[in-house]
């Protein structure tokens, strides 16, 4: 059964066919800059690799352009469309109505919308792609898996603010946390890793890529979650700054004259890494300026390291223990000197790394504890298509 995996961004589809039985992605891609200039889509079939520059004006048109590279007579994978059993689509933000993946009726495309105010960045071009994929493909089964979805078991001694209560009771204002599909994803895998006990285990797994969170996984289920209301919150990140004294936001408001426009532009886009460093949001880049003694993206570094540092002991607090440690995403999977420094003086808590693993595992899976260990230290890169292709199997098998 081929499933056909769509992530949707404001000027971009990233998409991968996903053959549900073999696991194998025949084809993958990118459209990018979709109503800009440079429109193109990049695709990959097998080892073939094309790139298309044409006008791209709409995410319905870079749809028909990912259909026409599948179906490609010379190059594509697939001789009919109807081979494409059902399409499986990233979403964002299900809010409260969303505990599991759910087949795109118009009641649930309601409920997604409904849930677009508390994420006016993403749900809204992901609702666009969802109505152009259905208009192009009507007699293909959609589905909708979302991120938050996997967090639906936090409680609320770990969800709700302490606001008045009428702003969680009336307006949904609550944490519903990020990257579900990747937890979801990275946990699955480490209940293999782990023998299959993960439903005895307390696991914190770090998401840190250009967005990052982190996850407090009690026995299988997400018990707390680094990222809130919106994914400001919580770990240093590429352009988001995380944790802050809400006090700040006032302080540049009223003192510094900023309007609430210009503050979320700070907070999503020029803060974290990048705002520190003044350098980049990229961490290679930051961890080669500070090996050549750059102070600010040491300084940078530092931050985001403790940060971490601080979850993974807040989380074992929450959960009264700790069994695993998991790091995943372009930053937990390929960097040896982030996770050494998030793991420094952890001892204390059961957590020692073996120097010569950490440096060895990259880009790869594998253990990075020291013999005696007492809490398993992984790296498990995360699958995100492969787990929406299987959520997309299970509901419309
Ligand atoms: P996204 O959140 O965009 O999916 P990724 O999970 O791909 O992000 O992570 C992207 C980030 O991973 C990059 O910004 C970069 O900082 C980091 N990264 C990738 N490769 C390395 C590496 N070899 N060393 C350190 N950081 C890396």
């Amino acid at each position: 059964m081929k499933v056909l995996v769509l992530n949707c961004g404001s000027s971009s589809i990233k998409y991968q066919l996903h053959d549900a039985a073999t696991h194998a992605a025949p084809a993958r891609g990118l459209v990018s800059r979709i109503g800009e200039d440079g429109a193109q889509i990049d695709a990959q079939t097998g080892d073939l690799k094309q790139s298309l520059q044409t006008a791209i004006p709409t995410h319905g048109r870079g749809l028909e352009l990912i259909l026409e590279s599948l179906l490609d007579p010379q190059t594509g994978v697939v001789k009919d469309v109807s081979e494409v059993a059902a399409v499986g689509h990233r979403v964002v933000h299900g809010g409260s109505f969303f505990s599991a993946p759910a087949l795109l009726t118009a009641e649930v495309i309601a409920k997604i919308e409904e849930c677009a105010p508390l994420a006016p960045l993403h749900n809204p071009p992901i609702l666009v792609g969802i109505r152009e994929a259905i208009r192009i493909l009507p007699d293909t089964p959609q589905v909708a898996v979302f991120d938050t979805a996997f967090h639906a078991t936090i409680p609320a001694r770990a969800h709700v603010y302490a606001l008045p209560y009428g702003y969680y009771r009336d307006h949904g204002v609550r944490r519903y946390g990020f990257h579900g599909i990747s937890f979801q994803s990275v946990s699955q895998r480490t209940n293999v890793l782990l023998g299959g006990r993960l439903s005895e285990l307390k696991v914190v797994i770090a998401h840190l890529g250009n967005g990052a969170s982190i996850t407090a996984v009690d026995r299988g289920k997400s018990v707390d979650t680094s990222m809130g209301l919106t994914p400001l919150e919580g770990l240093v990140m590429g352009t988001r700054g995380g944790d802050l004294d809400p006090g700040v936001l006032l302080f540049m408001m009223r003192e510094l004259g900023l309007s609430a426009g210009d503050v979320d532009r700070i907070l999503n886009k020029e803060s974290g890494v990048l705002g520190v460093s003044g350098v980049s949001n990229d961490m290679r880049d930051v961890l080669a300026n500070a090996v050549t003694g750059d102070a600010r993206c040491q300084l940078a570094l530092d931050l985001y390291s403790y940060r971490v540092k601080k979850y993974v002991g807040a989380f074992a607090a929450a959960m009264g223990g700790l069994d695993a440690l998991v790091f995943t995403a372009g930053v937990g999977e390929n960097s040896p000197e982030i996770r050494a420094a998030a793991c420094a003086g952890l001892s204390f808590l059961g957590i020692e790394l073996d120097a010569e693993s950490n440096a060895r595992v990259r880009g790869m899976e594998g253990g990075i504890n020291a013999k005696g260990s007492r809490v398993r230290v992984l790296v498990v890169p995360t699958d995100e298509e492969r787990l929406i292709a299987d959520e997309t199997v299970s509901v419309v098998a």
